[in-house]
């Protein structure tokens, strides 16, 4: 007999013999604690979350206060505990507004100002108000930009700004038409690399999707020593293995040597592999270097193979015509382009896009039509972004990119990045001038790799010193740091470059230039001075 309460509970389904629990039947439906907090509750915490926010942007831009506050991990933890706030969570508590303010105040006093002038570790730094405000946006939006059927405005915007990047990397004047291209924004340059891998290898052996890499030619791809380890990790991902990823030589500066590239063709081509990609890059990770894309874009022609430019650093030199000249000629030629605004443009992390010339191959190379959510027949399934990538959800970073262009437009764009290139060559002038630094390499991109002569080392010449002095040397670099960073002053990277016989030396970085001035390029050698001047 059908009763209301066998209705409304449906019969246990056995599995395997016992009884399923049915989980819409049990203690936890009748739970009264509310999970959802007001809405009144909500604005007031969100109120002064962002005046906690705005303090530390403005505080940070403004160059106040330390760039880090060095601490050992035991150290962080005895001070959230001080807080009441304890960074374990296995006591499993639950702690009051307040307690999540102060948490926050605690986590950002303690961690590193990636948005102070003078933390220059890195090749991200920090970003401005509108970046920001879009960053918030997104993050406020929490929408998925996988199909433009949740993410209307999202798709559009980063349809817009890849044709912009697509026109500006082809160098296409006002007026005329946007050349054939795709494009993505991607989680990072290491996954916007990976996509150019997975293009070129789709192009070379179409059946790859099917057969996987059994069967199939022996590919190999091209890159130099100094190319960014992301490609490494591509080869190693997509199952083309290391030592089918063939590291060219590079010259004193660190571009592609082009006649070592035809040997080893040569040497592939003996053995009856199949050259499948060749990989440039434009401003290596250390040294700035640009490759001779102009020669390599005729190499790549004449063997067949896709030609990628990994602009994840340079790019940003795209916007200005006249450092482009400089640095980018035959760049336009590639088939495909890695660039990175989070970078040099000062874009919230992470935004990085890829862009291709051959509309449709992305979708080609990686789609699989998930039709829960690629339905055919649905309204503007044509401009879903989602198939075309390796990922499933995905946050639509475009849209900070494509609002701090909006609001600075191009003109500003190029001040940006020629505003970096005047200080690198303000700063690599004052170390030639002064008789306390040395530069490794002539300044390159907006790299300055430079080693400081404490006073007992003024007499040697790093280029020519013994191995003794030279080991000695690479030990003060690591030890100035270390006094900057208790200090909390500055943050400036230093590396060894083993494969080029140099020991430390210290790579300046301008990720942008945002609050940076003469003055501040001053005041930063004067400070590696006093830090290291006794050592
Ligand atoms: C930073 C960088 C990458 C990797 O970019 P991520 O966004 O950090 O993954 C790749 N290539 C070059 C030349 C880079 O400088």
């Amino acid at each position: 007999m059908v009763t209301e309460e066998n209705v409304r509970v449906a019969p246990q389904p056995v599995v395997n013999g016992s009884p399923k629990v049915n989980i819409h039947n049990g203690a936890a439906l009748n739970a009264v604690t509310p999970v959802t907090r007001s809405v009144d509750t909500q604005e007031k915490f969100m109120h002064k979350a962002a005046d906690l926010l705005i303090d530390y942007l403005t505080e940070s831009w403004s160059g106040k206060g330390k760039v880090c506050e060095l601490r050992s991990p035991d150290e962080i933890r005895a001070a959230f505990d001080d807080i009441g706030v304890p960074i374990s969570l296995n006591d499993g508590k639950p702690c009051n507004d307040d307690k999540v303010l102060a948490a926050m105040e605690k986590a950002l006093e303690l961690g590193v100002r990636a948005q102070h002038p003078l933390f220059r570790n890195q090749l991200s730094a920090g970003t401005d108000d509108i970046g920001v405000a879009g960053e918030w946006l997104i993050g406020s939006s929490n929408i998925n930009s996988h199909t433009y059927e949740v993410g209307p405005v999202f798709t559009i915007a980063e349809r817009a700004v890849i044709d912009k990047s697509a026109r500006v990397w082809m160098d296409i004047p006002a007026g005329e038409p946007t050349p054939a291209h795709e494009g993505l924004f991607t989680p990072g340059g290491s996954f916007s690399n990976l996509y150019a891998f997975l293009c070129a290898r789709y192009k070379a052996v179409p059946d790859i999707k099917k057969k996987g890499m059994w069967g199939g030619p022996k590919l190999v791809a091209f890159c130099s020593e100094d190319t960014h380890y992301s490609a490494l990790k591509a080869a190693q991902t997509t199952g083309l293995g290391a030592d089918n990823l063939r590291k060219v030589k590079v010259d004193k500066c660190g571009s592609m040597m082009v006649a070592d590239l035809k040997t080893k063709l040569a040497e592939a081509l003996a053995q009856d592999e199949v050259p499948f990609l060749l990989f440039a890059t434009a401003g290596t990770t250390v040294l700035g270097a640009f490759d001779p894309f102009q020669e390599l874009s005729v190499v790549a022609k004449e063997h067949n193979m896709w030609f990628h430019v990994d602009a994840a650093w340079g790019g940003a030199v795209l916007l200005s015509p006249e450092l482009r000249k400089l640095t980018m000629k035959g760049a336009e030629l590639a088939d495909s382009l890695t660039w990175n605004p989070h970078k040099a443009m000062n874009v919230p992390l992470a935004c990085s896009m890829f862009i291709n010339r051959y509309p449709g191959l992305l979708r080609e190379t990686n789609g699989s039509n998930a039709t829960y959510l690629f339905q055919p027949d649905k309204l503007y399934a044509d401009q879903d972004i989602g198939d075309l990538t390796i990922q499933c959800g995905r946050k639509p970073d475009a849209f900070k990119l494509w609002l701090q262009w909006r609001a600075k437009g191009d003109a500003l764009w190029a001040r940006h990045i020629e505003h970096a290139y005047h200080l690198t060559r303000y700063m690599a002038d004052r170390i030639m001038k002064s008789d306390k630094f040395v530069m490794v390499i002539p300044s390159q991109c907006t790299n300055v790799c430079f080693w400081y002569l404490p006073t007992r080392f003024r007499h040697i010449n790093p280029h020519t010193a013994t191995e003794e002095e030279l080991k000695e040397l690479g030990r003060c670099a690591p030890k100035i740091k270390a006094r900057m960073q208790q200090a909390g002053k500055a943050m400036i990277g230093f590396q060894p470059l083993p494969s080029k016989g140099l020991v430390n030396f210290w790579r300046f970085v301008f990720a942008g230039a945002l609050g940076l001035n003469n003055q501040s390029v001053d005041e930063i050698l004067e400070s590696i001075d006093q830090n290291g001047h006794d050592l």
